[in-house]
């Protein structure tokens, strides 16, 4: 993922919220929508409704912090290394063993990365009403912003960027196996998320790009919402509310943060916007699915994202299990309280 130009989106916010800024540069344009949002915006939690009716969702922690070790052991999953094709492999065979209806996989090559492969596996399949849960599983192939120029070249593990968000929905599916939901859930693994350029917008989300294209659904069948997760494993993390998410699914990040709140994880779930980020749920929300971001995106040591991404420090030591639980947990909820 990368931060996102906010500059026509931007105009609005200026607009709703009175702020006299005016805009510069990416950076400074997206602190300015952190800043002015978080100024007017001012949301409230939980409804009492939320509060009086949730039932917890079950999530363990360590299982899926066992499943983030389990890929970086693998090493750099990306297109045309041995842990990508290993990877793949072990992805397909966890989501069957768990129970999903269906595990379909995608195949197509990708512009500038080369051969990939999207991952869908669907719990409940008869269900009409269906929630969609997306995370990439690829790697990024280079440390391009590690402070120490030598590792720049060099692949990251992918820890926290790729495998928190994947191991986060394979324990979803393991609960979904031992106790299988009243509604319909789609796993989505996408492949080609992450060896984007600076310079090309539309080299992010490959893979969520030839998926939206050749959508699996039919037009009865498709999903209410999606909840995308990238970057969920981070020490201490804190997710705010994404710039894009609010955009165009605010009732989604609204009933996601208050389900966070209702069940105690209202430290981690903060209600203010955070940036905008270039990620897979654009192309999907393009697509007419509701989709937010669940993601680090105002972090306070870098004003954005955690300061292990896309440098060799994204490795298991920086993978917390409190975070991984925080969202599990909260993602599990919305799932066992879908109405
Ligand atoms: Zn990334």
């Amino acid at each position: 993922v990368i931060l996102q130009h906010l500059s026509s989106d931007f105009a609005d916010c200026v607009e709703c919220c009175n702020f006299g800024g005016v805009k510069k540069s990416i950076k400074i344009c997206v602190a300015a929508v952190i800043v002015s949002v978080a100024a007017c915006s001012g949301r409230t939690a939980a409804t009492s409704d939320d509060s009086v009716s949730i039932e917890r969702g079950t999530f363990d922690a360590d299982s899926a912090f066992a499943y983030v070790a389990r890929q970086t052991a693998m090493g750099p999953r990306f297109s045309g290394m041995p842990g990508h094709e290993e990877c793949r492999r072990w992805l397909v065979g966890e989501l069957s063993r768990h129970g999903a209806d269906t595990v379909m996989e995608q195949h197509a090559v990708a512009d500038g990365y080369g051969p990939m492969v999207n991952i869908m596996a669907r719990f409940n399949v008869a269900a009409e009403r269906r929630i969609l849960l997306m995370a990439h599983w690829d790697t990024r192939p280079w440390a391009d912003n590690d402070a120490d120029a030598a590792n720049r070249r060099l692949p990251i593990d992918g820890a926290n960027d790729g495998g928190s968000g994947v191991a986060v929905l394979l324990e979803i599916a393991r609960q979904l196996g031992t106790e299988p939901p009243s509604t319909g859930v789609d796993i989505l693994l996408v492949d080609a998320e992450d060896s984007g350029s600076q310079d090309d917008d539309s080299s992010w989300a490959r893979g969520t790009q030839y998926w939206v294209a050749h959508q699996p659904y039919q037009a009865s069948g498709r999903p209410g919402f999606g909840i995308l997760l990238d970057m969920v494993g981070g020490r201490d993390a804190k997710f705010h509310h994404e710039y894009f998410s609010r955009q165009y699914a605010p009732a989604v990040v609204d009933r996601v943060w208050a389900i966070a709140g209702a069940i105690g994880h209202a430290d981690r779930f903060v209600n203010r916007m955070g940036g905008g980020v270039n990620d897979d749920h654009i192309h999907v929300n393009a697509a007419g699915i509701p989709c937010i971001d669940i993601i680090e995106c105002a972090h306070p040591a870098t004003g954005s994202f955690n300061p292990t991404w896309h440098t060799l420090d994204d490795n298991l030591d920086n993978i917390d299990r409190a975070t991984l639980k925080a969202v599990g947990e909260t993602v599990m909820t919305v799932i066992r309280n879908a109405k």
